[in-house]
């Protein structure tokens, strides 16, 4: 078979981890797959590289932030490879570029465009472990260092996984798989044995960083089953793959919560045409992705408030670009609150199931947690509370939708 192995921060955040990832690697090779690994950076260690920007710059170029943030990635292929060849298999490092990740040219948050597997699969055929650094590609021409995104690794994995046409892709992190629910935060979520792509990609968008989100679109769109395993023992994972009959009979499937969402409101803006479009038009723009939006016009004013959610890495970029939109529009002010949370629930059995909004809402209603803003699709229902009721949220939630083992 051939195996695209992704190990995430934790499972080579040390010498002693990275020598266990090697361990691994090899029993697989040795079983008598080809494997291609994908490795993120130490756990920490980007956090810990933009601190450092930020120590010298409040607002440092995105590019210089890439080729900084890159070099995480670079470290951990380059000592997995040597910890590979001291077991005895020969191990070849690639960084994304090497590799030949292409990807388009917004920095920070790139996106894949193609992989050219030629040097990879030349690797594989002369019998090489292949070891890629996660996280980072280039840009066609000028071979610009881009970064994918934070968790872009993932994405990395499954690209990777579906342009050398891989069996499978298996992301190894520090859980055993996906849970009901963040099992560090509710001690009785219970591990999923597999997941439909559709209900994976809302749990990731809401939060679950389990799976980048994009990653988990990729696998979709290209049908890449990926499985989500720990590194730290053998237990089977989970399998995202296409939605089967069974799971339509679940209501609920997970909570899931994001603590990186900011609110900003504008109030005061004149209601009238063309107002949002263009409010939300500048936004777009600066490649900030906007997630919910609510707005209300008061009945006796010709004036209405417009709250939407950014995620909190872009809030400074989104405060600004909105405070001068609002001074032209002749809004009254604007307002950012960082101290929220989003919480939902998610699962395809809502498409065949009433009232488990109500049922939320009551919920946390039951527990004094005051709801700010309230979206739904088809499969999720989605809560933006305040921040310090994260935990109690989640507790509540995923007890009242039967989900504990
Ligand atoms: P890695 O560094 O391996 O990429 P991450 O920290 O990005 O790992 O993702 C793993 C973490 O995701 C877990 O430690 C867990 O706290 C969190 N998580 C959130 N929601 C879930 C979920 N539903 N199932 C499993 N893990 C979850
Ligand atoms: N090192 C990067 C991050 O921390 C990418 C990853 O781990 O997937 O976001
Ligand atoms: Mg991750």
């Amino acid at each position: 078979m051939l195996i695209v192995q992704k190990y995430g921060g934790t499972s080579v955040g040390n010498v002693e981890r990275i020598k266990a990832v090697a361990e691994r690697v090899v029993r697989t090779a040795n079983e008598g797959n080809s494997v291609v690994v994908i490795v993120s950076a130490m756990s920490g260690e980007t956090d810990k590289l933009i601190g450092l920007a930020n120590q010298i710059s409040q607002n440092p170029s995105e590019r210089e932030m890439d080729l900084l943030l890159s070099s995480g990635e670079r470290v951990t292929s380059a000592l997995t490879a040597m910890a590979i060849e001291a077991l005895g298999r020969k191990a070849i490092a690639l960084t994304g570029r090497q590799a030949g990740i292409i990807t388009d040219t917004v920095h920070t948050k790139a996106k894949i465009e193609k992989i050219s597997g030629d040097r990879i699969r030349k690797a594989l055929d002369e019998g090489y472990v292949v070891v890629i650094a996660g996280f980072q590609g280039v840009t066609e021409g000028e071979s610009e260092v881009t970064t994918l995104g934070r968790g872009g690794s993932d994405l990395s994995a499954v690209a990777i996984a579906s342009g050398i046409n891989a069996d499978v892709c298996e992301i190894y992190t520090d859980v055993d798989g996906v849970y009901t629910t963040d099992p560090n935060i509710v001690s009785e979520a219970r591990k999923l044995s597999k997941i439909s792509y559709e209900e994976m990609l809302e749990l990731a968008s809401l939060g679950a960083k389990v799976l980048q989100t994009r990653s988990v679109e990729f696998a979709m769109k290209h049908g890449v089953p990926v499985v989500v395993r720990s590194s730290f023992n053998d237990n089977p994972g989970t399998l995202v793959t296409k939605e089967d009959v069974d799971m339509e009979k679940v209501v609920v499937s997970g909570v899931a919560y994001d603590k990186n969402q900011a609110k900003i409101t504008v109030m005061g803006v004149p209601d009238k045409p063309g107002i949002a479009a263009k409010l939300f038009k500048g936004i777009a723009d600066a490649n900030i992705v906007v997630d919910m939006i609510v707005q209300n016009v008061s009945s006796d004013s010709k004036a209405t408030d417009i709250s939407f959610t950014v995620p909190k890495t872009d809030n400074k970029k989104a405060l600004k670009m909105t405070e001068d939109m609002a001074r032209e529009l002749g809004a009254k002010g604007v307002t950012l609150r960082e101290d929220t949370a989003k919480i939902s629930i998610v699962g395809v059995g809502m498409r065949t199931h009433s009232g488990v909004a109500a049922k939320m809402f009551e919920t946390l209603a039951g527990h004094s947690v005051n709801i700010m803003m309230i979206s739904t699709s088809e499969i999720k229902v989605s809560c933006v509370i305040d921040a310090k009721y994260t935990e109690l949220a989640v507790r509540v939630l995923h007890d009242a939708f039967g989900l504990e083992a």
